[in-house]
């Protein structure tokens, strides 16, 4: 069964498992649906249904857990970097339906109409952003060179009635519009709100440049995506989106934008940005608008399952016995890497380190632990660091490397990394005679089979037969 190939029979998935929040009462759009989906992160989806001044409904928050992102893939958590690593490597072509066929096609607004503030309540999310931001649309822009599509997401300051000031870094959707602009060119673009945690997700891959997220999250389905083509750009969207806003990024054009509160709880700065401007939007019959808050768990995890299932691959070519990693939510899913390992050679958890830093710039501080360790576990973790390791021979320090420009601590993301090698060394994993090994754990025979409930007295036993024992001294 498909859990999750739109945003309606997500919402219905989590509608039955009670995991969406009903918002009746009146709330506004500068900062009330920020702080009441904050409020509800990691526990239920905030779906507020009376938006002031606004008709259309306001979804927030549809993932925000390991669990909740597994489910909408239909399998479970331990399964995630493997599933998402086998769609990388078998994408499945989106298969194109006519504009009929399209609920997105339901309704055209065209010209003078555009009025993204009047039309959609877009929040503005944190104290000091520079204003209302669409934070969960997809942008997805062709390449004009081969024709393959890209799919993205990226910060959006509402900047007019019809303009957008948006933050593209230097991936893949800026050397499509460079390559235009150089000619003096705008590029299509299309940014597509309301859609599931799947196409989300896959929008997160670390893939290369020229391959399609949106296939993808084709292959996460097993069941290619639907995907019509937009009214006024060459450019095919999913046919089960709530919103599209058709545009194009101006060849030339540099505008004020941000700041922005982003993933690493910081705000990014004001400078002068890529203006994108819309031409059409087409939405379903009561369409929903979708927010993601920035640093809350549904951001931090779309961001990190990617990355962690890239990082795997990467680290698996360097020690092929690497078991699974961790970008953990205290280190924004990005900065923080746990890496589990059997160790069979001397030295390879120092070889792991490198390649973690060589394998995403944004990696700072990574931890290697050995296979029996549980990376999802942060007391287990900071207990392996604590009894495992030695400064003076443990420790890799890089100093003056790339890092995250988003980290406030770098000098303009020129950063230093460490790594943490928690492996226990090999030599002193012998026993002689039944005695514990040196890194040996302790353990309790029968632990994981014993059931407590079974031993417990029952709350009348105590007042009855044991109150001598459960009294205050005089
Ligand atoms: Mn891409």
């Amino acid at each position: 069964m498909q859990r999750a190939t739109s945003l309606r029979t997500w919402l219905k998935y989590l509608e039955e498992k009670n995991e969406v929040a009903i918002i009746d009462k009146n709330v506004s759009l500068n900062h009330e649906i920020a702080a009441i989906t904050k409020k509800l992160d990691g526990h239920k989806a905030a779906f507020f249904t009376n938006v002031e001044n606004y008709r259309t409904p306001v979804i927030a928050g549809t993932a925000t857990t390991r669990q909740q992102f597994a489910e909408a893939l239909n399998i479970n958590e331990q399964e995630l970097h493997e599933r998402f690593l086998a769609a990388m490597d078998a994408p499945l072509p989106c298969k194109e339906v006519e504009s009929k066929d399209a609920p997105v096609h339901e309704n055209v607004i065209l010209g003078d109409d555009v009025d993204l503030m009047k039309l959609f309540p877009i929040p503005v999310h944190h104290e000091k952003d520079s204003g209302n931001y669409i934070a969960a649309g997809l942008s997805i822009a062709k390449d004009p060179a081969t024709g393959n599509q890209n799919v993205s997401i990226h910060r959006l300051q509402v900047s007019g009635k019809n303009r957008l000031g948006a933050l593209i870094l230097p991936r893949h959707l800026y050397n499509f519009y460079k390559n235009n602009e150089e000619q003096g060119k705008p590029l299509d673009i299309a940014i597509v709100i309301g859609v599931d945690p799947v196409k989300l997700l896959a929008s997160q891959a670390i893939a290369p440049l020229g391959q399609d997220e949106m296939e993808i999250a084709g292959a996460l389905y097993g069941e290619s995506v639907p995907v019509v083509k937009c009214k006024t750009i060459d450019v095919n969207v999913p046919a089960y989106a709530e919103i599209v806003l058709e545009g194009r990024i101006l060849p030339g054009v540099r505008e004020p934008e941000g700041p922005f509160g982003e993933f690493p709880k910081y705000y990014g700065p004001k400078s002068n940005k890529e203006v994108i401007e819309i031409t059409a939007i087409t939405h379903r019959n009561n369409p929903i608008f979708q927010t993601i808050v920035p640093a809350s768990y549904e951001h931090l995890l779309l961001g990190g399952i990617p990355r962690e299932a890239s990082l795997l691959n990467t680290l698996r070519d360097t020690v092929p016995t690497v078991r699974d990693v961790h970008l953990t939510l205290g280190g924004t899913c990005r900065y923080h890497l746990v890496v589990s390992m059997k160790k069979r050679n001397e030295g390879e958890g120092k070889n792991v380190i490198l390649s973690a830093f060589a394998g995403h710039y944004d990696v700072k501080h990574v931890v290697v632990v050995d296979e029996e360790v549980d990376i999802y576990n942060l007391e287990e973790v900071e207990w392996a660091l604590a009894t495992r390791f030695q400064a003076d021979k443990d420790l890799v320090v890089i100093n003056h490397a790339l890092g995250s420009k988003l980290d406030p601590s770098t000098d303009d993301g020129v950063s230093s990394k460490v790594g943490f090698d928690c492996t226990v060394p090999l030599s002193s994993k012998v026993s002689i005679n039944n005695e514990p090994q040196e890194f040996e754990r302790i353990s309790i025979p029968g632990l994981e089979r014993v059931n407590e409930t079974e031993y417990l007295l029952q709350q009348v036993q105590v007042q009855e037969e044991h109150k001598i024992y459960f009294h205050e001294e005089k």
